[in-house]
């Protein structure tokens, strides 16, 4: 057990991160999971005639009448009989997209290397009508196997997006909006539907910025201020929007990302968004300001606080349901002033990463997560004034991950990041009691500056890519044909290192030098050399760092799938629980991840279509298969016979 092992398990908790795909159910679709935001709101506004939610009732109606009958899941097809021929034709218009290559440029231009040659893709494929024009197997597995979509366009421009909805309704096709694939349930790639791939709309040089110096409407106030907006394609990565950010607010601009550089952000935009920064900045829903979509009628509007603001309300939350997203405007926000300590902090540095890892006995765990929950969310009514002062005060500057399991050799602490000094996070931990001796006497922990947020999470995924060599974590998130990272990114060897990539093939990786552990390890290399190289492979939003892997590939025609591992299949979100109750879980042989926390939790639950503000610890189930599912009723019957005192309907998975 060292500071690398539980990076890998930081990772895997990214992996099960909630949003409103898992919250509802693996085969939910987006479209479920907008009508169930929108009866949560009903619910919780059962008094309020006239509200919003009637307007939002209206609004669902109004498109359901315009696109079919009731019984249809989605409201895009306005007949029951698909017709692969009306729908190609429509597509296709005057120019036959069927015969028009994209090139997407995954890797650097004039590379010597053959495994890396850039991908020729139709931009429009579509086998029931032509099986030769089959060259795109970029298609999102399911956690539970491959999705079969009947077709897939690229759509590069608004205009384009409109007539793809009207041509699929007409020919009795529903559309999947797809960002970045990396839906856990494949939700951007349904069955028999037509995918609209949003990637193509992500093109840096056309973002607009503003800068300014405004409240944030959905954060704590006072401190927090949004200091910029980045108005941007929809088909954008976590990678590119911080890339992005890094070169237009270089000073102490923060944009929410998640901890994987290929995940979409729409997907963040939509269904809830969990990263580093959340407690500071919002969730991915809080810091959006407007949404450019096209109706599943075909009618581009904006959404906002004062356009179309029920729907802005429903997006926040709510899934992707309401139709395709061409473009979002989204908060920049500041980074906290120092903290005043005594003596005061030797650096100046805003952006530290720490990792605290202790030594396990089941007493020291309990103590453990009685202090980390205090720290994280205060032992009072979530509506509360006196809560949102103690988050004020406490652990909005920290994000990251906190875990636990009491399985021998894993993992007992946290890694994150810290918005303040090392001395500024030693303090801090040390008030929270998370260094105390009784606890911490005999656990290690890292502490490294960075003088930049894009530095500092970005040497998060690196350290990600470097101690995390397990194959399904390089399927899924990156397109590396040689698996030498090192010259993909085009970095030099002395600055990498040979590992294993373990999983159902072991093969040989190069990775570059970032784990503090190794006595490879040099910050200055890191900084000067390693972070630059990944940001420059970021800031392009085909390269095969925004890519996901083979793993999240899946054929168009079932005999073609490829095998497809069954990652994770699924998770549980609840809120502060007694440190025995979690006890009892983690003994049960399940892994606890994501403590996430903080400002975020301080919106009202009714203010977006997010419905899990107040459930903040994620458990997931570490492996596959049925023994690890059947691990669920005892999970089940703990919580709510321990937590919730006899009520089953108060389970959140
Ligand atoms: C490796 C990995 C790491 C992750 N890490 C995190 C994390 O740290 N924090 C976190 O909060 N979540 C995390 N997630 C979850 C992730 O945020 C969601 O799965 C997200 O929905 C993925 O977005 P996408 O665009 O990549 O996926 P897609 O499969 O393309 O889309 C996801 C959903 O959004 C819809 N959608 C996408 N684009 C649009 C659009 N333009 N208009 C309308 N609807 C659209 C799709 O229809 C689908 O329902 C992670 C997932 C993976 C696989």
């Amino acid at each position: 057990m060292n500071l690398s092992s539980i990076a890998i398990a930081a990772f895997l908790s990214s992996l099960s991160s909630a949003t409103a795909d898992t919250v509802l159910g693996e085969r939910s679709t987006s479209e479920d999971r907008g009508i169930a935001a929108l009866k949560l709101r009903g619910a919780q506004e059962k008094t309020a005639a006239g509200s919003g939610i009637e307007k939002g009732r209206q609004l669902k109606k109004k498109q359901k009448d315009a696109c079919g009958p009731e019984t249809e899941n989605s409201c895009v097809a306005t007949t029951n009989v698909r017709s692969p021929s009306t729908l190609v034709s429509c597509l296709n218009g005057t120019s036959s997209f069927m015969d028009t290559n994209v090139t997407i440029i995954e890797y650097p231009e004039g590379t010597t290397n053959p495994f890396h040659v850039n991908r020729e893709v139709y931009k429009l494929t579509f086998p029931q009508v032509d099986i030769t024009k089959f060259t795109d197997a970029n298609f999102n597995a399911g956690i539970g196997g491959p999705r079969f979509p009947a077709g897939i366009f690229y759509a590069e421009s608004q205009e384009e997006v409109i007539m793809a909805v009207n041509c699929a309704r007409d020919a009795g096709y529903k559309v999947s909006p797809r960002g970045r694939g990396h839906s856990f349930q494949g939700l951007g790639s349904m069955d028999g539907y037509l995918v609209i791939d949003l990637s193509l709309m992500c093109v840096p040089d056309n973002f607009t910025n503003t800068t300014q110096n405004d409240d944030h409407p959905w954060l704590l106030g006072g401190e927090q201020k949004v200091i910029g907006t980045i108005k941007s394609g929809s088909g954008c990565t976590n990678a590119v929007m911080l890339a992005y950010t890094a070169k237009h607010f270089p000073d102490d601009g923060i944009y929410l990302v998640g901890s994987c550089p290929s995940v979409g952000i729409t997907g963040y935009a939509t269904g809830g968004g969990q990263g580093d920064t959340t407690p500071w900045v919002g969730l991915g829903i809080d810091d959006v300001l407007s949404y450019d979509i096209v109706l599943y009628d075909g009618t581009p509007v904006t959404a906002s606080e004062t356009e179309h603001s029920d729907l802005y309300w429903a997006l926040r939350g709510g899934g992707s349901g309401f139709g395709v997203i061409t473009s979002l405007t989204t908060a920049v926000v500041n980074t906290p002033k120092p903290l005043e300590l005594e003596p005061s902090s030797s650096s100046s540095s805003r952006f530290t990463y720490v990792a605290q890892l202790y030594k396990q006995t089941q007493n020291e765990a309990k103590k453990f997560l009685e202090r980390f929950q205090d720290f994280l969310v205060p032992n009072l009514p979530f509506d509360s004034k006196k809560y949102k002062d103690k988050i004020r005060n406490s652990s909005a500057r920290f994000g990251g991950d906190g875990e636990f399991s009491t399985k021998e050799n894993e993992n007992l602490g946290f890694t994150g990041i810290f918005l303040g000094s090392k001395d500024e996070a030693i303090s801090t931990f040390e008030k929270a009691g998370l260094r105390d001796p009784e606890i911490f006497k005999e656990s290690e922990s890292v502490e490294i500056e960075f003088s930049s947020y894009a530095d500092v999470q970005l040497f998060k995924i690196c350290l990600q890519l470097t101690t995390s060599p397990t194959s399904s974590f390089w399927q899924s998130e990156w397109v590396s044909a040689t698996n030498n990272v090192c010259e993909d990114l085009g970095i030099d060897p002395k600055y990498c290192h040979k590992t294993f990539v373990y999983g159902q093939n072991d093969w040989e990786a190069y990775v570059p030098n970032c784990d503090p552990n190794q006595a490879s390890f040099n910050l200055e290399d890191v900084k000067n050399v390693i972070l630059p190289a990944i940001k420059a492979a970021s800031i392009k939003p085909q390269s095969w760092f925004n890519r996901p892997g083979s793993q999240r590939r899946a054929q168009l025609v079932p005999e073609l799938a490829p095998f497809t591992e069954q990652s994770l299949p699924g998770g549980l979100l609840f809120g502060r629980l007694d440190p025995d109750v979690l006890l009892d879980l983690a003994n049960v042989g399940v892994d606890i991840f994501h403590f996430a926390h903080g400002a975020p939790t301080v919106v009202a639950r009714d203010e977006t279509g997010y419905s899990n503000r107040e459930e903040y610890i994620l458990l997931s189930l570490g492996g596959a298969g049925v023994d690890e599912m059947e691990k669920y009723e005892e999970v089940a019957s703990i919580l709510i016979n321990k937590a919730y005192g006899g009520d089953s309907t108060k389970l959140r998975g």
